[in-house]
């Protein structure tokens, strides 16, 4: 459990609990944004779905993901294409380099990230539709899980949070 929270360390909760539980556990911050489930390869939720379910089903129906089992927090002061921008480097440096949809594709998606931080709406199409193709490349043929899962923290801030609308 980390970021915005009064208690972050790590934390032990059966099977089931909430999402809600564990940052009450942790204490949220006063102006909830996001929450980052699962590490950079995961996805994020908005405050109105904290009653997901901590389980590999109950995130799975819910679109997120356990994966690392990281929780980061986000209040409403931080600027979402930074960290976006961010994910996006972490990704083009662990890539190793062996096939091409990873090793282009991150270094595709931080330029685009770049290139749309401070843009809404009409201005912000373009680089959004080149950012799902190229996710979409990496996510269908790279050839291992950093790849395939390289795009997912985007995608879902762009759908979920709106995060250029
Ligand atoms: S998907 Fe895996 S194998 Fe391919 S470049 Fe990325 S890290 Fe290397």
């Amino acid at each position: 459990m980390s970021g915005q929270v009064e208690r972050p360390g790590i934390y032990e909760l059966p099977f089931g609990a909430r999402l809600r539980d564990l940052l009450e556990l942790a204490g949220p911050p006063a102006g909830l944004r996001a929450v980052l489930l699962g590490g950079a390869a995961g996805g994020f939720v908005r405050p109105d779905e904290l009653d997901i379910p901590l389980t590999f089903e109950g995130t799975r129906a819910a679109g997120a993901t356990l994966g690392s089992g990281v929780v980061l927090v986000l209040d409403d002061t931080v600027e979402l294409p930074a960290v976006l921008i961010r994910i996006a480097e972490f990704f083009r440096d662990e890539s190793c380099g062996q096939c091409v949809p990873c090793r282009v594709g991150t270094v595709r998606q931080e330029e685009a990230l770049h290139r749309v931080k401070d843009r809404t709406g009409a201005a912000a199409a373009g680089d959004i539709a080149l950012l799902r193709e190229v996710g979409g490349a990496m996510r269908d043929a790279s050839i291992c899980g950093l790849g395939q899962t390289a795009w997912n923290a985007v995608e879902s801030a762009i759908d979920r949070l709106g995060v250029f609308e």
